[in-house]
C-alpha cells in the first residue's frame, strides 16, 4: 500500500475501540546498524509474532522488523472474533486437497480456536479472551442448507458444534431477526491488540529481537543469505518470512499482489447499562453472519457493544458505511437507539481469489503467509506457527498446511473495480436472498 493509503490508515484508528482500550504498549525500539540473525520476521501482525514466539522458543536467534508498532495492521483493528476453520467446508477441503493434507488442513482450521486460547492461557496474555463459543446466525433458507451441511460435515469429525432452532438462536442473541443458527464451541472472542501486544511482549521474552518503526525497504540475495534493508541498517538471515498481509507494500511486491485487501469498517457505542448490555449476547458469544456482505457483532470491553462490516476506500463511503453499520445494529437490537457510539475504525481485510490462506515459498530463503479472508484471529496464529516450522527446516510434505509458490493475481492494477463489482453483486443476492 502507498504512503497515501497508509497515512490515511493511521488516522483510521485514532477512533478504535481497542486503541482507547489497549494494555501499554511495550517499547520496541527501532533497528539501526548491520546485524545478522537465523530467521527475519517482516510484520508483526497475528502472523509474523507467531512465527517469532515460536522461532524464539524453539532457540532460533530471531529479528522481526514492524513498520509501526506491533499490532498495527489489522491484528490490532479487527473484530476480536475466533473463528474456527476456513471458508471451504471440511469435506471440500480433503476432497481438493487429498484426505492426507486436507485432513490435516480440517485439523489446523479446526483446532486453531483452542490453539489461539491455549497460547493465551500458556503466556498469561491479559486479553480478555473466553472461549464462550462462535454463532453464525442464519439470514435464509439457501444458507440454512449451507449451514446445516456444514454442521454435519464437522460433527462426523467430532467438533463440538451444532444447529440452533429459531428459538435458540434468538435467546443467545437477543434478537429474533434469524431464522437459526450454528453454535461452535472451539471459537469465542478476545481483545485483539491486547493479545497482539501480548504474543509480542511474549516473543521477547523468549528471547526475539522485536522492532517497532522499522520499515523493510529493499530484500537483497547474497549467496544462501538475505539481507533485508531498513532506511537505517541492513539485517542479515539465512531466512526471512514475510507476514505483511493485507498491508504489503513495494517491499512485499510479487507476495502482496497475491491478495486483495479489501475494507472492513467497525463501530462501538460507550459502555452500555447493564440492563441493556445483559439483553445482548447473554452468554458472551461472538456472531458472524450469513450474508454474502457479512455483519459481525460481539459485547468488547465494558459490554460495549460492536458491529462490523464492509467498508469502503473514500471517506465518504466510508462515512456512509458507519452510519449504515450504526443502523442495521439498532434495526437488530432496539434498545441501542439512545446509544453514544464512541468508536468507529477498520483497517484492510486480506481476501485470496481461492477464498484459502496461503503459505508461501518464494525461493530456499524468502517464505510468507497470508490470505486469511477475515479469519486471522485464529488462522493467521495457527498459520505463523507453521511458518515457524518451515523456517525452521520442518520437509514441505511435514507441514500442517500445503507450500504453493508466490501467484500474483493477474491484472491486479483492476483490483478495485473487480472489489466493486463483486460487493454490487453480492449486496443484490444479499437483498434477494
Ligand atoms: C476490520 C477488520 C475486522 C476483522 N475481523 C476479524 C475477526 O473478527 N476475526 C478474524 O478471525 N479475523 C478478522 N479480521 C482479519 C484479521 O485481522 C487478519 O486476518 C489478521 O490480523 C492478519 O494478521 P497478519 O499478521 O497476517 O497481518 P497484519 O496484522 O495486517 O500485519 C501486517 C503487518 O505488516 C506490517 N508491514 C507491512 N509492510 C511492512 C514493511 N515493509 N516492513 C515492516 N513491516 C511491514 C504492517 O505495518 C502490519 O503491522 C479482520 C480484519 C479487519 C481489518
Amino acid at each position: 500500500m502507498q504512503e497515501a493509503v497508509i497515512a490515511n490508515e493511521a488516522t483510521f484508528i485514532s477512533r478504535s475501540l481497542w486503541n482507547a482500550t489497549a494494555n501499554a504498549t511495550p517499547q520496541f525500539n527501532p533497528f539501526s546498524g548491520s546485524q545478522d540473525c537465523d530467521i527475519a520476521i517482516i510484520g508483526g501482525g497475528f502472523t509474523g509474532l507467531s512465527a517469532a514466539l515460536h522461532l524464539a522458543e524453539a532457540g532460533f536467534d530471531t529479528c522481526l522488523l514492524e513498520a509501526e508498532t506491533p499490532g498495527w495492521g489489522a491484528s490490532g483493528r479487527n473484530g476480536g472474533q475466533v473463528v474456527p476453520g476456513l471458508k471451504e467446508d471440511p469435506d471440500e477441503i480433503e476432497r481438493r486437497f487429498g484426505p492426507d493434507m486436507g485432513g490435516r488442513m480440517v485439523r489446523l482450521s479446526g483446532n486453531a480456536g483452542t490453539f489461539v486460547f491455549d497460547l493465551i492461557k500458556r503466556l498469561g496474555i491479559d486479553c480478555a479472551a473466553s472461549q464462550a463459543g462462535w454463532i453464525q446466525p442464519i439470514h435464509s433458507e439457501t444458507a440454512m442448507a449451507t449451514v446445516s451441511t456444514r454442521a454435519e460435515q464437522w460433527q462426523r469429525r467430532g467438533a463440538p458444534l451444532r444447529m440452533l432452532d429459531r428459538k435458540e438462536t434468538a435467546a443467545l442473541l437477543g434478537t429474533d431477526s434469524y431464522l437459526g443458527g450454528m453454535l461452535d464451541e472451539r471459537g469465542g472472542n478476545l481483545h485483539p491488540l491486547n493479545y497482539a501486544l501480548g504474543l509480542a511482549g511474549a516473543a521477547d521474552r523468549a528471547g526475539a529481537r522485536l522492532h517497532g518503526m522499522s520499515r523493510a525497504m529493499r530484500l537483497e540475495h547474497k549467496g544462501d543469505h538475505a539481507v533485508v534493508h531498513t532506511d537505517n541498517g541492513q539485517l542479515t538471515a539465512r531466512k526471512v518470512l514475510i507476514c505483511t498481509n493485507g498491508y504489503g507494500d513495494g517491499f512485499s511486491g510479487a507476495i502482496g499482489r497475491t491478495v486483495v485487501p479489501i475494507r472492513s469498517v467497525q463501530v462501538a457505542t460507550a459502555p452500555l447499562d447493564k440492563a441493556i448490555s445483559s439483553s445482548i449476547l447473554p452468554k458472551g458469544n461472538s456472531a458472524s453472519d450469513t450474508r454474502r456482505l457479512l455483519r459481525y457483532f460481539r459485547l468488547g470491553p465494558n459490554n460495549s457493544f460492536i458491529m462490523g462490516g464492509r467498508g469502503d476506500y473514500s471517506q465518504a463511503g466510508t462515512e456512509h458505511q458507519f452510519e449504515v453499520l450504526r443502523r442495521a445494529s439498532i434495526a437488530l437490537y432496539p434498545q441501542l437507539a439512545g446509544a453514544e457510539w464512541r468508536y468507529h475504525w477498520g483497517g484492510y481485510v486480506a481476501m485470496t481469489v481461492s477464498h484459502y490462506p496461503q503459505l508461501m515459498r518464494m525461493n530456499s530463503s524468502v517464505w510468507a503467509a497470508s490470505g486469511f479472508n477475515g479469519r486471522g484471529v485464529a488462522m493467521a496464529s495457527a498459520l505463523g506457527k507453521v511458518l515457524a516450522d518451515a523456517a525452521m527446516g520442518t520437509p514441505e510434505e511435514e507441514l500442517d498446511f500445503p507450500v504453493s509458490q508466490v501467484n500474483p493475481i493477474p491484472f491486479y492494477f483492476m483490483r478495485r473495480y473487480a472489489v466493486a463489482a463483486a460487493v454490487a453483486w453480492s449486496r443484490f443476492r444479499d437483498r434477494f436472498s
